[in-house]
């Protein structure tokens, strides 16, 4: 049975891909820092959850040990920052970079080990849109998401030898929890701005994850999944 690790997948985006691999028969494992709530409501539909803080180098070192090899690896884990540059504090950068960029730093060093050893292995890095094109109010967000996809690419460089591959997926608006705060005229004014109208879901960034594990000839690549957002 193949083993796929989820960051942040107990909630969200990451709940959606967890609920996806396990339907196609894998051992999920789901990680989280402090959602008691929903890690037990999706331990009750048979998924592994671990409580680990991803930007916690001692944290991941032993959440990878108590795993053990993992197939296929997803840093979901991530943080957002609405703040104009002016108010943002040294230590909320740091936080946003550590967790956002460290924890995918840190597990996939983790999980590069075995898969190299065992020349075979995916990492997906969940990205977004305003890492590709910026978000105003969003600068650190974005750029911790642009960081990652420079990673993406320079570690499927680095590991392409190895039979490893490495992708990033980039959502646009998706309706989760991360959005909650967005009162209903900000989402209506938020889907004007799409071109396909509407929010995404995390069955659509599911989906898109389920084909970088399907298509093994893909590596070093991003797919959008954003309704059209993007487009200039
Ligand atoms: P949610 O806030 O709904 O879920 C985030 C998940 O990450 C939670 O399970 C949370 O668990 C976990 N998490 C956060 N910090 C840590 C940490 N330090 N260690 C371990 N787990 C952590 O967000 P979404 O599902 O919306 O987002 C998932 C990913 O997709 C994020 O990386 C986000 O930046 C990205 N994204 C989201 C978009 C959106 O519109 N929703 C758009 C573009 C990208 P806990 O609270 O227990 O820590």
């Amino acid at each position: 049975m193949k083993t796929i690790l989820i960051t942040g997948g107990v909630r969200g985006i990451g709940r959606s891909i967890a609920l996806k691999f396990k339907q196609k028969g894998f051992r999920v494992c789901a990680v989280y820092s402090r959602d008691e709530e929903n890690a037990n409501s999706l331990a009750a539909l048979g998924v592994e959850v671990y409580k680990a803080d991803v930007s916690k180098e001692d944290e991941v070192a032993s959440l990878f040990k108590k795993i053990g090899r993992v197939d296929v690896l997803v840093n979901n884990a991530g943080i957002s920052l609405i703040k104009q540059i002016q108010d943002i504090s040294y230590e909320e950068y740091e936080r946003v970079m550590s967790v956002n960029m460290g924890g995918a730093f840190l597990c996939s060093r983790e999980a590069a080990r075995s898969m190299i050893d065992k020349r075979n292995g995916l990492i997906v890095n969940i990205s977004s849109v305003w890492g590709e094109v910026g978000g105003s109010c969003e600068s650190v967000y974005s750029a911790s998401k642009a960081a990652l996809l420079g990673f993406t690419k320079a570690l499927a460089k680095e590991l392409g030898w190895s039979g490893v591959r490495v992708n990033s997926v980039s959502p646009g608006v998706i309706d989760t929890p991360m959005n909650a705060h967005f009162s209903v005229e900000d989402i209506q004014a938020i889907k004007e701005e799409i071109p396909m109208g509407r929010l995404g879901t995390g069955e659509d960034v599911a989906r898109a994850v389920e084909y970088l594990y399907e298509n093994d000839y893909v590596t070093g690549a991003d797919i959008p999944v954003n309704g059209g957002f993007s487009i200039v």
